[in-house]
């Protein structure tokens, strides 16, 4: 039996594919490694969101070229972003490559794969295709998580951001495909389902870039269906767009007791001017107005966000906007990242003018402030009792297990006799171990 291993960098939505396409693989008769050395196929599923994430995927791919040397039969092929953006340059840059797949193209992984065992011709397949949208939906593994694509593609054009133009205009999957998936994954014992997508609440959209109207929002219907599946636990999703997030959605999430209290509201940054600059379609008003009313409808909320700092032109006013913001809102949890130029984005036609040194003490002092807050958070918690969803025996310490709250926190515990995952536990918080809690059964 031929052996394949996948290596994933960047989002999550590479993550769901790299587990779809094991899927297929597996299907046809392979068996998927996690050691290269040992393996016939080496595919490569890459990220162009960063310029470090790409530098990353090609100094590993680079040194593949030793393997090849050892065994000429090895197939080796890149798919993802990088893929998409780079098409035939990649087979030029990197000749022990065999294949590149952009993410229109996924869905074609086995063909390829036959066709250069057939031929040991090199192939870059990078035309977008609708089939990708139903390519994609079997899951390696059976896991209590789960992960669901609803969307591909984006079309809100960010001006740093490449994802229009690698990942293609923004597809919605048909709800009935969806549900079924769901209902697939639940009776191979999945409890909690990721429903990803560039705009969640864009779904059913029709790539229309306005808003919808306030009580308009087919993911808000695709939710309430998702809720009837008795053995489903948990749903959750990322990410949408703040000004797409809409009364009807807030209602749906308000009421219901599956999908999870813990919202990623993408903020990017709080000063107007770079928002606009960034061509976002919020103000720091505006995204401020749609906070509260997601705190007055949603008990327990928590909230995440994404911020990025020295985007050009970015003062110590518009930075103060952004940290002030991001205090007064108190996000538990931000993915910061320090702006880097993109190729063929909008925003890289003008000079990266922040220095390095300012991005990273702008970057220290915003995590500086999320440390404090998620550790006073966590130690407020002590004393309470929480429910999780027991996920398995702890990766650190065998003698415990690990579960997470609706809010996304990590709570260790000892198991009792009766414990198995994938089922909703109270937990007595003893103490905080400062990123995680732990806790005892009751
Ligand atoms: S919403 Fe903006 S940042 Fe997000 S994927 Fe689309 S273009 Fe990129």
């Amino acid at each position: 039996m031929m052996k394949a291993f996948i290596k994933t960098y960047g989002c999550q939505m590479n993550e769901r594919d790299s587990d779809a396409l094991a899927a297929d693989l597996v299907k046809a008769g392979y068996s998927i490694t996690d050691v290269e050395a040992e393996a016939d196929i080496l595919l490569f599923n890459t990220c162009s969101v960063r310029d470090a994430a790409e530098r990353k995927a090609k100094g590993k791919i680079g040194f593949m070229r030793k393997l090849k040397k050892q065994n000429p039969d090895l197939i080796i092929g890149v798919m993802g972003c990088m893929a998409q953006r780079m098409g035939n340059t990649l087979l030029e840059e990197l000749p022990h490559l065999d294949f590149v797949l952009g993410t229109g193209q996924l869905h074609k992984l086995l063909e390829v794969i036959e066709q250069v065992k057939r031929e040991r011709v090199k192939t870059a397949l990078t035309e977008p295709s609708p089939e990708v949208l139903t390519g994609l939906d079997g899951h390696y593994g059976n896991s209590i998580k789960g992960q669901i694509a609803i969307t591909r593609g984006c079309n809100r054009f960010c001006s740093y951001c490449i994802v229009p133009y690698v990942r293609g205009r923004e597809l919605s999957r048909e709800k009935g495909d969806i549900i079924a998936e769901a209902r697939e994954m639940v009776s191979r014992g999945a409890r909690e389902i990721l429903l990803l997508g560039q705009n969640v609440a864009a779904y059913g959209l029709n790539g229309d870039i306005r808003p919808p109207a306030p009580d308009h929002s087919p993911f808000a219907e695709l939710l309430e269906e998702l809720e009837t599946i008795p053995e489903l636990l948990r749903i959750r999703f990322t990410s949408p767009y703040p000004s797409y997030f809409n009364s009807r959605l807030i209602e749906t999430i308000a009421k219901s007791d599956k999908i999870c209290h813990n919202i990623h509201l993408p903020l990017q940054s709080g000063s107007d001017r770079i928002l606009k600059a960034m061509n976002r379609q919020y103000t720091n008003e505006s995204y401020r107005e749609k906070v509260a009313e997601l705190k007055s409808a949603i008990k327990d909320l928590t909230l995440s966000t994404d911020v990025i700092v020295g985007f050009p032109g970015e003062t110590d006013e518009d930075f103060a906007l952004t940290r002030e913001l991001m205090n007064d809102v108190g996000f538990e949890q931000s993915y910061i990242f320090k702006y880097s130029p993109r190729p063929g984005a909008k925003s890289a036609e003008v000079p990266d003018s922040i220095p390095e040194s300012v991005k990273e003490e702008r970057n220290q002092i915003l995590l500086d402030d999320l440390s404090k807050r998620i550790v006073s958070r966590l130690e407020s918690m002590v004393g309470s009792t929480v429910t999780v969803l027991a996920e398995g025996v702890s990766a650190r310490n065998d003698a415990r297990w690990t579960g997470r709250t609706d809010n996304n926190i990590v709570v260790h515990f000892e198991p009792d006799d009766t414990i198995k995952a994938g089922t909703l536990r109270q937990v007595k918080i003893t103490r905080s171990g400062g990123v995680s809690l732990f806790g005892e059964l009751r």
